[in-house]
């Protein structure tokens, strides 16, 4: 955890701090300290809720978030627990057609590495466990940040990054990764672009069924007219659904949140459907709009995500649009790239620098495939007339058949492992 410090005058010294305790920052903390990349210091999350948090109920993790998993040594923990899924059925409203997407495909389907969708705080807690206690400091909101040049550091360009936390503490470190989610503090520091809004938001829920839903193990989608709804049980009670919209607001009341998904934006959708919404857990409903930071700004303005020792990880640095669900698996293999070039760079600069390298044109691709994916299947399915008719042929002639299927391979991108001297790509060891 933190070095050596002032404690009395509120003053703190680390070796690295990671800002944010969401999927990025834990597996983060967890890669740097298997990777052996926390120089003769600690690692510190700064997080700034009382308690682990997780927004959003439920998410998927596809077979490229089970390889970070398996990388950072907590796969078998979550797998142990949530079954895999091999198909989804995708109905159109307004033909009635249903298609079945089988998510292997023809890749290898080894068990382990298979779709699954796990309860968000259980993979927080499954992270947070294997951090020595106290590597998490809660409520700790970081408000600023500073630089100065490090004080032995002779002519050395090395800057210590100095951070005031909103209790008054301040905490010098010499690498900071930003792992404080899409509104991160960090990012804007570093000067990254603000992310936009796709003009859509999700509704999500969780609803619980005491004596079992008797639910088939399938993701049920359902598309109409600038909608696409979703349900997929995460376990013989839970079932997690979605409602992604047109709107770019969201109202913050469960009651009132319930009440416009079953008697306004989703009311077309089948009873089976809104059955399940209305069983949802209050304390589990979120609502959310949709961001994403421009593809072309990571591309061209993206080597702006290093500053000497300072970048970021996840949603801080690549928030995306959830159509292709990437922004947490993509976390994940942000936090085991960025630990083996910490831990195989001379110097945290550097090593920073090879990691931003690494990401940025993946980062950027997720972002853009996300994007158009979300928009072709549910954002442009509103317009009208010949606009209208042109995206439907683009989503049936050249998306579903060139486009969706590279995007696919993307999720089996495989991160590497931790060990020391292994590169990315090698076999992972749990
Ligand atoms: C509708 C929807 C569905 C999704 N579905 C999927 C899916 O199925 N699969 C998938 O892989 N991804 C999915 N995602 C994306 C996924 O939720 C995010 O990419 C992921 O949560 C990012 O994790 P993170 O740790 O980077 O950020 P966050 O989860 O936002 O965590 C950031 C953390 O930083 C803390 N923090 C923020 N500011 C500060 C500060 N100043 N000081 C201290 N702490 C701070 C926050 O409290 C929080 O704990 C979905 C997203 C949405 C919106």
């Amino acid at each position: 955890m933190a070095g050596d410090g002032d404690a009395a005058a509120g003053v703190v010294d680390a070796e690295v701090v990671i800002v944010g305790g969401g999927i990025a920052g834990l597996a983060t903390a967890l890669a740097l300290r298997r990777a052996g990349a926390a120089r003769g210091g600690g690692v510190l999350v700064l997080e700034r809720h009382a308690e682990l948090r997780a927004t959003g109920a439920a998410l998927t993790i596809f077979p490229n978030g089970w390889m970070a998993l398996r990388a950072l040594g907590v796969a078998r923990k979550l797998t142990s627990r949530y079954g895999s899924y091999e198909t989804s059925k995708v109905t159109n409203l307004e033909t009635g057609a249903t298609q079945v997407f089988r998510f292997a495909g023809n890749k290898d389907k080894c068990e382990d590495v298979r779709l699954r969708v796990v309860d968000r705080k259980a993979l927080l807690e499954a992270l947070a466990e294997e951090l020595p206690p106290g590597t998490v400091r809660f409520s700790s909101k970081l408000v600023a940040i500073d630089t100065e040049r490090a004080a032995a550091a002779g002519d050395s360009p090395d800057e210590t990054v100095i951070l005031r936390l909103d209790d008054g503490t301040v905490i010098r470190a010499k690498v900071l990764i930003g792992c404080d989610g899409v509104h991160s503090v960090v990012a804007r520091w570093l000067g990254l672009s603000e992310p936009a809004s796709s003009g859509r938001s999700a509704v999500r829920g969780l609803s619980v069924f005491p004596g079992g839903h008797h639910m088939k193990r399938e993701l049920r989608q359902f598309l109409s007219e600038g909608l696409r709804a979703g349900m997929v049980p995460i376990s013989d009670t839970d079932v997690y659904w979605f409602l992604v919209n047109n709107t770019k607001e969201a109202a913050g009341d469960p009651v009132k949140t319930l009440r416009e998904v079953t008697d306004n934006l989703g009311r077309h959708m089948p009873a089976e459907y809104l059955d399940v919404v209305r069983r949802s857990d209050h304390a589990n409903l979120s609502w959310a709009p949709l961001l994403y930071r421009s593809p072309a700004s990571l591309l061209l303005a993206g080597a702006a995500a290093a500053r000497g020792a300072v970048t970021v990880a996840g949603d801080a640095f690549h928030p995306m649009t959830p159509d292709m669900a990437q922004g947490g698996c993509s976390a994940l293999e942000d936090a085991v790239v960025l630990a083996r070039a910490l831990a195989g760079a001379p110097a945290p600069a550097e090593g920073v620098a090879a990691y931003v390298a690494q990401r940025r044109w993946r980062a950027a691709w997720l972002v853009a495939g996300a994007y158009v994916s979300g928009w072709v299947q549910q954002g442009g399915t509103s317009v009208r007339g010949v606009l209208g008719q042109l995206v439907r042929v683009f989503r049936d002639w050249v998306f579903y058949p060139f486009v969706f299927p590279r995007l696919a391979d993307t999720m089996w991108f495989d991160c590497g492992d931790l060990t020391p001297g292994t590169t990315q790509g090698e076999s992972h060891t749990e």
